[in-house]
């Protein structure tokens, strides 16, 4: 395969030269450099790379050229590289150009001229923004195969978790794919052998499940290490910047996760209000950076396995698993976050994962091209995944049920919501019925004022109702109030039955009843529940654990 390409553009030859070279040393085994001493010419060689199939990962332009500015060619240029990653060269009294055209045109970057030494100043920034431009665009030749039914919820669940662990994966649709239905036969699989996952050098695994999934990938499944400083539980934001500061602080740090790392957040498409990102970055983005930061500190990941029980022992904090196995550690941290709440409506239930999804990942938006697509819910998160959503459906509807939008949406999500063409809002209104063969194919929209019901056809409902925390394995030591939220610090002095607190010193503030134990995130009583609010936590609760710690 040729390799992807990275243009640049720039009319003075000496910068034109310079910019390629440093290109050239760094990326040249990888990527082909094209240079182009224009906007026009380099519109032209952008339709001739998209006439011949070839991808163009990065576009990197001066704003100061003489017939086309460097913002209207990269804008010029979304049509032919709808894909590539956008980074201007700058002076910097053309700081306010670039900042604006973050917003106007989608820029990913801007680099101030000169960028010497390219080693600080030019090569981390364009490492970032390629690394995430392969990921989106893993050779989809070889790598893991899932062959399976379109409308099967646990095929939906095994590419999800694929895609969320960064999997690059092939899905072959047996309803669609000749492809698919020679590996069937090939493998001699049954109905009850579906979905079938072929991993490179690999045994065919037959329906299964994800533990087997994720270590036949070889991802790590099981704790190393007899006894940890530190037992993270949940790998979403809280629970990755824990396990940063953890173990970059010398703590002996275990994270156990039981789907995949970036929790919520690894959902959203695009987080626009963490500080430090003014063009916003993808919930996957942020979560991949935060897994390799963990790591690179020499924090271990546990993958696919559910924490289901609790128990102090002594001074040491135990954590069990369903087959029975153990980890143990000096401290925990519960940063596990909240679940979607079901959606209760009449036959709605028997469609989850075939039709009917809670949350929307970046590969549910694209499988829904071209059709009707309705979302269900009124907060940020409904509003994210209508907006991806539309990139890819023909038509988007949002049935909120209350009067008005802005009551529980931002206000800047709101406005790009009614300026989209293809998104409708509809409001007082909600799902009352499902309806299909094997995956959903209509479902019954009431209306809440006047009573008036309606039957519309669509394959694809995505809900987003709130959500609750799922903390009944922490049993009766971690007190709880009665949704299971995670009562944790001063709060565990003044608890309506009494207080809840064995020691004579007081909690540390995001400590719980169990001293040692720790609750940061969605999961806490009280929290804020946003992602910078769950970093702030996770990172906050080690300087607290390092407190405990001191005090065994
Ligand atoms: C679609 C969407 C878009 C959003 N957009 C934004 C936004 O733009 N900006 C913003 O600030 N916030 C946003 N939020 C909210 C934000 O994502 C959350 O506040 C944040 O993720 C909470 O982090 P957390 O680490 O506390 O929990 P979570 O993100 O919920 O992570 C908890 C993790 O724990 C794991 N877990 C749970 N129980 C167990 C168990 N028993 N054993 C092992 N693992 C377990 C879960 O699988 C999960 O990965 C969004 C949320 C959603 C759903």
């Amino acid at each position: 395969m040729a390799k992807p390409a990275i243009l640049t553009v720039d009319d003075e030859p000496a910068v034109s030269q310079a910019i390629a070279r440093d290109l050239r040393r760094h990326y040249g085994a990888q990527y082909q450099i094209v240079r182009a001493a224009s906007g026009s010419e380099a519109l032209t060689v952008l339709t001739e790379f998209a006439l011949r199939d070839r991808p163009i990962a990065l576009i990197v332009s001066d704003q100061r050229m003489p017939a086309m500015t460097g913002v209207e060619l990269l804008e010029r240029s979304r049509r032919h590289a709808p894909e590539a990653k956008l980074v201007l060269l700058t002076a910097y009294a053309d700081t306010d150009v670039a900042i604006k055209a973050i917003n106007d045109i989608g820029l990913d970057y801007y680099l101030l001229k000169p960028w010497d030494p390219p080693e600080e100043r030019l090569y981390p920034v364009l490492d970032d923004l390629l690394g995430d431009w392969q990921e989106a665009h893993v050779d989809d030749t070889g790598g893991v195969r899932v062959v399976g039914h379109r409308w099967s919820e646990r095929s939906h669940e095994l590419k999800t978790f694929l895609a969320r662990n960064h999997v690059p994966y092939r899905w072959l649709d047996l309803e669609r794919d000749d492809e698919a239905r020679r590996l069937q036969d090939l493998a001699r699989a049954a109905t009850t052998d579906l979905p079938l996952v072929l991993v490179p050098d690999g045994e065919t695994l037959r329906a299964p499940s994800t533990l087997q999934v994720a270590s036949a990938l070889g991802l790590r499944t099981r704790a190393e290490q007899p006894l940890y400083d530190l037992c993270i539980v949940g790998a979403g934001p809280a629970g990755l910047a824990a396990a940063v500061y953890g173990a970059s602080e010398g703590l002996r740090t275990v994270v156990v996760e039981r789907e995949a790392p970036g929790g919520q957040a690894g959902q959203s498409a695009a987080i626009e209000n963490y500080l430090g990102f003014p063009r916003g970055l993808s919930g996957a983005e942020l979560t991949h950076r935060a897994v390799a930061q963990a790591r690179r500190f020499g924090a271990e990941m546990v993958l696919a396995r559910d924490v289901v029980g609790f128990e102090p022992r002594g001074p040491v904090r135990v954590l069990r698993f369903h087959d029975g196995s153990e980890i143990e550690a000096r401290a925990v941290l519960i940063a596990t976050g909240v679940s979607y709440r079901v959606l209760e409506a009449l036959g709605v239930e028997d469609f989850a994962g075939r039709g009917v999804f809670y949350g929307a990942s970046a590969g549910d938006a694209q499988a829904c091209a071209g059709e009707d697509v309705y979302v269900v819910g009124a907060a940020n998160s409904a509003g994210q995944a209508a907006l991806n959503l539309a990139r890819f459906a023909q038509r988007v509807v949002l049935l909120v049920r209350s009067d008005a939008l802005e009551k529980s949406m931002s206000r800047y999500l709101v406005e790009r919501i009614v300026a989209a063409d293809n998104i409708e809002v509809r409001l007082q209104s909600e799902v009352v019925a499902g309806r299909g063969e094997d995956h959903l194919e209509a479902i019954t929209v009431a209306d809440r004022g006047g009573d008036t019901k309606e039957e519309v056809a669509t394959n694809w409902l995505f809900v987003f109702i709130g959500a609750s925390p799922r903390t009944d394995w922490l049993g009766y030591d971690v007190a709880r109030d009665e949704k299971g939220f995670v009562i944790t610090g001063p709060d565990l002095l003044t608890h309506k039955d009494g207080p809840r607190w064995p020691l004579t010193r007081a909690p540390f503030a995001l400590e719980t009843s169990v001293p040692g134990v720790f609750a940061a995130g969605d999961v806490r009583l009280d929290s804020m529940k946003r992602v910078a609010s769950s970093v702030g936590e996770g990172a906050m609760s080690v300087y607290l654990v390092h407190r405990y710690l001191a005090t065994i």
